[in-house]
């Protein structure tokens, strides 16, 4: 079984049932074995820094309803906020004194009315701070609206695929989202010029071993600049509020493959992954990733972005722990590497 490792790091690709098996396999030695070669690969490329990226949550405002999401529409619990320019331009005014290259800036989904103000609000940023890199993760829009965003400044988009598997997507999605479109804007963003994120939730509701496969095989032909997976974790207001969470082994296990199909990539140790246990942010990394990407909202909004239950927004989540990151990521022989960390293929 170590021969698949073996086999994906050098040839960067596994048919779709050695991914199975190496998904699936009880042998821990097999296991620690691949956590070990994508680390070696992860620093092959990116050394012992990791890159951090300074998350802003513009909005949990949202126009779609995902089942398994905090901030969707019908959850009538949640407190809805949205960010102002002054608020967004003071986020990234304290995160460029602490060091931030990149801000990420998240949110619900809006409909296209509110794209010119975001718009602006990316020309700003791009003015004040030339030398960063401005992500966006915003959801789905049209063509014309990414083109706009990208001409105001924006350099690169998160939008995680979720799943691949179209019955899945609709599994996780009400009738009005489509997996379809998902890839369609994937497909528009990098088209565009944008440094393209995409990624699923690990362990969501009905996921299989199929789906995780099918899951792999996209992200490798689509060949994205970052790969984010982190853990379903259930959330108490939605309709999948009683479904298990995700595992760190699973997440832990996809992040070495991807490492190893695409050794380049930018991978995040997520904050779902840190929520699960305080030690997930590190064993992410152990795993391959070289990112995490630290809370730069404002504290009284981050308890109302929340995704799912429990979503770590303290300590070493939030940009004042930056020390204490730097402490914990010592412990394992890693450091901050505060340059823009652009992807390195
Ligand atoms: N509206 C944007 C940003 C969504 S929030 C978009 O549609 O892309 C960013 C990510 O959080 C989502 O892509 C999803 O993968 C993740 N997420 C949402 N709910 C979650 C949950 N209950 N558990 C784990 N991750 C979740």
């Amino acid at each position: 079984m170590k021969s698949l490792v073996d086999i994906l790091e050098t040839t960067n690709s596994l048919d779709g049932d050695q991914l199975a098996a190496l998904l699936t396999t009880r042998d821990i030695d097999v296991v620690d074995y691949l956590h070990r070669r994508a680390r070696t690969v992860a620093q092959m490329h990116y050394g012992t820094g990791i890159y951090v990226r300074g998350l802003i949550e513009l909005t949990n405002i949202c126009r779609n309803d995902c089942l398994y999401c905090g901030i969707r529409r019908s959850n009538t619990h949640v407190e809805r906020y949205s960010l102002t320019v002054d608020q967004v331009m003071a986020c990234c005014e304290h995160g460029y004194r602490l060091g931030f290259r990149t801000f990420v800036l998240q949110g619900g989904e809006w409909g296209d009315e509110r794209a010119a103000w975001i718009a602006d609000i990316v020309a700003e940023m791009r003015h004040r701070w030339p030398d960063c890199a401005i992500t966006l993760s915003l959801g789905e829009h049209s063509r014309e609206v990414y083109a706009l965003w990208r001409d105001s400044g924006a350099d690169r988009y998160l939008l995680r695929h979720e799943t691949h598997n179209a019955a899945h997507y609709a599994q996780l999605h009400p009738a009005e989202m489509s997996r379809g479109h998902r890839l369609q804007c994937l497909r528009w963003l990098q088209e565009l010029g944008y440094q393209v994120g995409t990624g699923i939730m690990v362990g969501s509701p009905w996921q299989t071993v199929d789906h995780l496969v099918e899951d792999l095989q996209f992200i490798a032909s689509f060949r994205p600049a970052m790969v984010g997976l982190g853990p379903f974790i259930a959330q108490h207001d939605t309709p999948l509020g009683g479904h298990p969470n995700g595992t760190i082994d699973m997440t832990t296990r996809l992040y070495s493959i991807v490492r190893l199909m695409l050794p380049g990539a930018l991978i995040p140790s997520t904050t779902a992954l840190a929520t699960l246990a305080p030690e997930g942010r590190l064993q992410g990394i152990l795993a391959g990733a070289n990112v995490v990407m630290p809370n730069l909202s404002p504290g009284e909004i981050r308890a109302q972005y929340a995704l799912y239950d429990g979503k770590a927004h303290s300590g070493s989540e939030a940009a004042e722990g930056l020390r204490q990151l730097e402490a914990q990521l010592a412990t394992i022989g890693y450091h901050i590497d505060w340059s823009r960390g652009d992807c390195r293929f």
